[in-house]
């Protein structure tokens, strides 16, 4: 699976991947996936959000919806829900389905492993549990999520905001990419109809429990020694966009007295993000920034930086953002410049429910360890509808949304192999 994905909207001169989301390399990654679905004898299907599903004997039924019309998979399954063998982590008002996977697109220049591993290991731990001869007496799917990374339209996760309801169609058709394409029509011009995207609640309430495994985005199990871990929680984080307006001005006429210049506000507040963040024990980041007129020997005119910003808890987020703001707020002024700030995105922390994260500790019998991470991810976005958790890999230098991330073939087989065990105790028994 990795020699055919390898490929895939590599770029020649960085080695880093730019599968962003309804491009060309993104519709070669799910025409992979659709392969992969079907030479499993998997039954695929794409949702009203772009989401593919790969479902082992068909999808079961809406939750509450007749079973007359379904066979296979979905008989077994409402025998599962009405047979009184449920487990405890779904409750009883949830769907049975087990579902695993992550998304296939990328950052810009993003690795080999953030998201598609989640993909790859969960076609593996299907054959695997083929393999032992496993039975499963819950339906089961394998997903790819589609515009996780956000790397075009700006907003991560889109496809499971959608499913959840948690992005209307409204906010979504605004949604727009550098050149102006909004998403429908880049969905569009994918061969995906946007005329029904939005909230899921169907679909959403077969899944009696989603498990994503994901390449770990920080070094917690490489200083453990562990080769999987299992999510606890992710922070809170957002984006806010910082629009600094000056005055252009000649660079080689104009004195430095006379001179509104935006970007010295805007080196000022990079560096104020960095100081508040260390006292706060927070992250802040500006990764972004764009420049007008963007000239060697113009003084700008705006200059437009996105700080990214994350912490364990609420209340440090609050604090650190607004200590940056404020910062922001003082130079500006003291510069005699315009300032907006605009909050583009924010997403709130996410505990994983702990009765199906215990279940998952039992059934990998205490040898994943529980931690933390500042990374969004679609079940995260899914964690507010169902029963949800993750698995993380070990990432020995921790590097992430660039082309050096790593995960050694040992601690993915290790990966596919826990997440075997975690499918079988879930959907098989
Ligand atoms: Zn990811």
């Amino acid at each position: 699976m990795w020699a055919e994905l390898r490929r895939i909207g590599r770029d020649a001169d960085s080695g880093g991947y730019r599968r962003h989301a309804w491009t060309g390399a993104d519709a070669d990654c799910r025409n992979w996936f659709q392969e992969q679905a079907e030479a499993r004898g998997l039954a695929y299907e794409t949702d009203r959000n772009g989401n593919q599903w790969a479902w082992l004997g068909g999808p079961p039924p809406a939750s509450g919806a007749s079973a007359a019309s379904t066979g296979g998979a979905s008989s077994t399954s409402s025998s599962a829900s009405t047979g009184g063998t449920a487990s405890a982590w779904s409750d009883s008002a949830a769907g049975d389905a087990v579902v695993t996977g992550s998304h296939l697109d990328s950052v810009p220049d993003g690795g080999a492993f953030d998201g598609p591993l989640g993909v790859v290991s969960a076609f593996a731990a299907l054959d695997e549990l083929r393999r032992r001869g496993a039975e499963f007496t819950r339906p089961f799917a394998i997903t790819n999520f589609a515009d996780e990374e956000g790397a075009r339209f700006g907003l991560a996760c889109v496809g499971s905001r959608l499913a959840a309801g948690q992005l209307t169609r409204e906010q979504a058709y605004a949604l727009r990419d550098a050149d102006g394409v909004s998403l429908p029509e880049a969905m569009e011009a994918a061969g995906h109809d946007p005329g029904t995207i939005g909230a899921d609640p169907e679909r959403l309430a077969r899944v009696g429990a989603f498990v994503e495994l994901h390449v770990e985005q920080g070094r917690a199990l490489d200083v453990s020694g562990h080769s999987v871990g299992i999510a606890s929680a992710i922070w809170p984080h957002g984006r806010w966009r910082f629009d600094f307006r000056g005055e252009a001005n000649h660079a080689g006429t104009t004195r430095l007295a006379d001179r509104r210049d935006p970007m010295l506000t805007y080196a000022e507040t990079v560096l104020a993000a960095r100081r508040e963040a260390e006292l706060a024990g927070a992250l802040a980041t500006f990764g972004k920034v764009s420049v007008e007129p963007n000239g060697v020997n113009a003084i700008p005119s705006l200059v437009r930086g996105w700080l990214d910003s994350r912490a364990a808890d609420q209340a440090t987020l609050d604090t650190v953002v607004s200590a940056i703001e404020q910062a922001a707020k003082d130079r500006a002024q003291r510069d005699g410049l315009d300032l907006a700030v605009v909050r583009e995105s924010f997403t709130p922390v996410v505990e994983f429910g702990h009765t199906l994260r215990d279940e998952i500790g039992r059934l990998l019998g205490g040898r994943a360890p529980l931690l933390g991470t500042g990374a969004g991810h679609d079940a995260g976005i899914l964690s507010a509808a169902v029963p949800t958790a993750m698995l993380f890999v070990r990432n020995p230098t921790g590097v992430s949304h660039s082309p050096a991330e790593y995960a050694a073939e040992d601690d993915c087989v290790a990966g596919v192999l826990a997440l075997a065990d975690v499918l079988e105790g879930l959907a098989c028994r």
